[in-house]
């Protein structure tokens, strides 16, 4: 699986990206991400990378060339010569129109995003673009023109996609056979998260005592699930 980040804020990835399991299924070949700054495919004298939004209002918006030169650079980078080659020739979005490739824009009033989408995304794509908007968002045309789902990770507005997208990663990628290691398991819902405790079994604290429920230590694998079941974490 290979993910695309366009980002104007390249940095703001590096440090999770290498951290942890995301940072090892790279290693292990089993996820790759690309970043790329639209501020590099800016056409302008001085990068500009964004301007005024038409019918007024405060603050900026993300100019659409910029963002699509990103996107496309970053397909590229991936992709085999044949489709190089005919990329000169007419439209990478139209001609690489094969169902394997995502295309999402964050946006905190998109489709939420959930673990079933995670899962989804898992096993039917092969690349995921995910742009990351800054300011007021990105020209809408850009998500016109990659016909990119609009996704929102949760309802409060953040100053930017970068979280969106190693949120986004890190739920998919986990969802990959081999990322995950033996010691991690791969639950198939939040509902099915039950409260864990681990040593000791008697835990003192400021002078009172907190104790793991007997039922997890007795033994009895049958009453553990039964537990576990109406013991998750909601
Ligand atoms: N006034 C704008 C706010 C944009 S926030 C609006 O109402 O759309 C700036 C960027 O942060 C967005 O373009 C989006 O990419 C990202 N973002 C903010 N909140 C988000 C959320 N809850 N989920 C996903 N992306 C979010």
């Amino acid at each position: 699986m290979h993910f695309h980040i366009i980002t104007l804020f390249p940095e703001s990835i590096q440090s999770y990206r290498e951290a942890s399991v995301i940072g090892r299924a790279e290693k292990k070949g089993l996820i790759s991400i690309t970043v790329t700054n639209p501020r590099d495919h800016s056409h302008s004298k001085h990068n500009t990378v964004d301007d005024k939004p038409y019918g007024g209002g405060p603050g900026m918006v993300m100019m659409a060339l910029p963002v699509l030169k990103a996107i496309e650079a970053s397909l590229l980078s991936v992709k085999n010569p044949v489709l190089k080659v005919l990329t000169k020739l007419s439209d990478l979005f139209s001609v690489h129109r094969d169902t394997r490739t995502k295309y999402v824009v964050f946006s905190p009033k998109g489709t939420p995003f959930t673990n079933d989408i995670a899962h989804e995304w898992a096993q039917n794509y092969k690349d995921i673009v995910l742009v990351c908007g800054r300011y007021e968002g990105v020209d809408d045309r850009v998500r016109q023109i990659i016909n990119a789902e609009e996704i929102s990770i949760g309802e409060y507005v953040l100053t930017g996609g970068e979280l969106p997208a190693l949120v986004v990663i890190d739920a998919v990628a986990r969802q990959i056979p081999g990322v995950l290691g033996n010691s991690e398991s791969l639950e198939e819902s939040r509902t099915a998260s039950p409260r864990m405790y681990t040593r000791p079994e008697s835990f003192v604290w400021k002078g009172k005592q907190y104790e793991v429920p007997h039922v997890l230590i007795e033994g009895n694998h049958a009453e553990i699930e039964k537990w576990r079941k109406e013991n998750h974490d909601e």
